[in-house]
């Protein structure tokens, strides 16, 4: 399957047009191990090593249709994995800063986003679970792995007014997305459709 075959499976059921051009824009064959680089424009789950894995490229562009990020925006991206995720949301706002507990994972990002000519995106170590206050507040914060029961309260914290949040939460057998809205001190929370990601450790 190849990028345009890619690209018009997504136009039915993503809408936003922004988000279909960063996803068109961003080279995932360079995301991905060299002999998976066949496989990179299916709309597939991939491994990137480390027991990971690259997320499917439909629902990376569910999650920045709900996270709505704003060319001025400053995000966080949890989970950076391959760096993926976080070079399509490096195109639809200012700056992105990424937080990877795997220190290997982490290095291969920064070196596959710079190799892609992506120059927004600053790839963090350490535990995504408690923010980057240092960097704080954000626009927008999207977590790629899923946090058990409960919101981590410090990404919550972390959030501008009207700023956004994107998690997958497991409660009971179940992992939905959860959409978080921060207006003033108050938290709006929707739940989003179901899904499967590695937990947040
Ligand atoms: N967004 C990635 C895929 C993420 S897979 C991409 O586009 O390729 C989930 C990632 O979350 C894994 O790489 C895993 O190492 C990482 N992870 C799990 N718990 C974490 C934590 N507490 N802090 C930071 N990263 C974490």
């Amino acid at each position: 399957m190849g990028r345009d075959k890619l690209l018009s499976s997504l136009r039915s059921r993503i809408s936003d047009e922004r988000v279909l051009a960063a996803i068109a824009a961003v080279p995932r064959s360079q995301f991905v191990d060299p002999e998976m680089a066949s496989a990179a424009y299916v709309d597939m789950p991939l491994r990137i090593g480390g027991g990971q894995t690259i997320s499917q490229p439909t629902i990376v562009a569910r999650m920045c249709e709900a996270l709505q990020p704003q060319p001025s925006d400053r995000v966080l991206d949890i989970g950076t994995g391959s760096g993926y995720h976080a070079a399509v949301l490096a195109r639809l706002c200012a700056h992105v800063w990424g937080i990877e507990l795997d220190p290997q994972l982490a290095m291969r990002a920064a070196r596959s986003l710079a190799r892609a000519g992506i120059d927004n995106v600053t790839v963090l170590t350490g535990d995504g679970s408690l923010g980057v206050p240092e960097q704080a507040p954000f626009d927008a914060i999207n977590v790629a792995a899923t946090a058990r029961e409960e919101i981590p309260p410090a990404l919550e914290a972390q959030l501008a007014p009207g700023g956004r949040l994107v998690v997958p939460v497991a409660r009971g057998r179940y992992e939905h997305l959860v959409l978080v809205r921060r207006e003033g001190d108050e938290f709006e929370r929707r739940l989003l459709e179901r899904v499967r990601f590695v937990p947040l450790r």
